[in-house]
């Protein structure tokens, strides 16, 4: 069985009325641990324990994390999650309820993931956040559950971090005959690192991240991604996290679901009918979910932002 559960797949009235297209919603934040990294990250760590793997080691301050530490307890395997300082107390809370053992360490995910892999023994394995064809073939299965529904979006929009999520889709189009399928892939200012290595047609490593969707902040996206980038049809879509904290609330609005701003994002690009999205009839959005943010700490950012713009 599974880790991950097949999630709802609804069209949003709410949001299709108010941008005048047909706005599709895959609902990744219904997955057990809040968001879709239970898909790819569940199936990674099945297949490491029937390579003999006895432990599982991650370093990741939220998503990653919690949903290597929810596949340890399903799959009866201990975990380790290094988290950087910078952790919300929420998060590392929410592994620890998954039995995870919890490590604080280091200033950055950087310094996190270093540790982690200090600490790695022959029998354990080191469970990626993003960048490992496991978890894409993993998360590919949220585009074989949007075919078998018979529904074939004229675009797929979805925020990328460090491109896991980006490579799975486009591993589930090519397998379901869904390769003609643009996919936008939007990302805040500040953790634009996909954006940039489009743009350069090389990877680009930015030196820090300043936007306040944490869990985008990958310096460095995975190859896969922009190799993706040279046979399929990807857009970049880039927009100030004060549209991402909107977004959220906005959706919150509409359908009575909390995301973090790093899920935002993607649906603040349908919101404020960006360009790349014009002329597509059926837009599918993958709501990647997150328990990075309550519903009041999205109003507090929503005031903080409003203080920075001084409106
Ligand atoms: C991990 C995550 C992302 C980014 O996914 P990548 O695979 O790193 O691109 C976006 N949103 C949420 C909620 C996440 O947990």
């Amino acid at each position: 069985m599974p880790l991950y559960i097949e999630t709802p797949l609804i069209e949003s009235r709410s949001i299709s009325r108010k941008v005048g297209q047909s706005i599709w919603l895959k609902m990744e934040s219904a997955q057990p641990s809040g968001s879709f990294k239970t898909r790819g990250i569940g199936y990674a760590c099945e297949e490491y324990l029937k390579r003999g793997a006895k432990r599982f080691i991650a370093s990741s301050g939220g998503n990653a994390g919690l949903a290597v530490a929810f596949a340890g307890r399903r799959l009866s395997v201990p975990v380790i999650v290094i988290v950087p300082e910078t952790a919300s107390k929420r998060a590392v809370n929410l592994m620890c309820l998954e039995n995870a053992e919890v490590i604080v360490h280091g200033k950055s995910l950087d310094e996190a993931h270093r540790f982690a892999l200090s600490l790695m023994q022959p029998t354990d394995a080191y469970i990626h956040p993003f960048d490992d064809p496991l978890i894409w073939r993993g998360h590919a299965s949220l585009i074989d559950e949007i075919f078998r529904a018979g529904l074939k979006p004229d675009a797929i929009v979805l925020s990328v971090g460090g491109g896991g999520l980006l490579c799975g889709v486009i591993e589930g189009l090519k397998r379901n005959g869904g390769s003609d399928v643009p996919v936008i892939a939007v990302e805040t200012e500040g953790a634009d690192s996909y954006g940039k290595s489009l743009n350069a047609g090389f990877l680009i490593e930015l030196a820090n991240i300043s936007s306040i969707a944490t869990t985008l902040g990958a310096r460095i996206v995975c190859e896969q991604a922009l190799a993706y980038s040279k046979n399929h049809r990807i857009e970049s879509v880039v927009l100030p996290d004060k549209l991402a904290v909107s977004a959220s609330l906005q959706f919150l609005q509409d359908h009575g679901i909390v995301v973090e701003p790093a899920c935002g994002v993607a649906l603040a690009a349908v919101y404020e009918k960006v360009g790349a999205l014009s002329g597509y009839k059926t837009v599918l959005v993958i709501v990647c979910g997150g328990v990075g943010s309550t519903a009041d700490d999205l109003v507090e950012l929503a005031r903080l932002e409003c203080d920075v713009a001084k409106c």
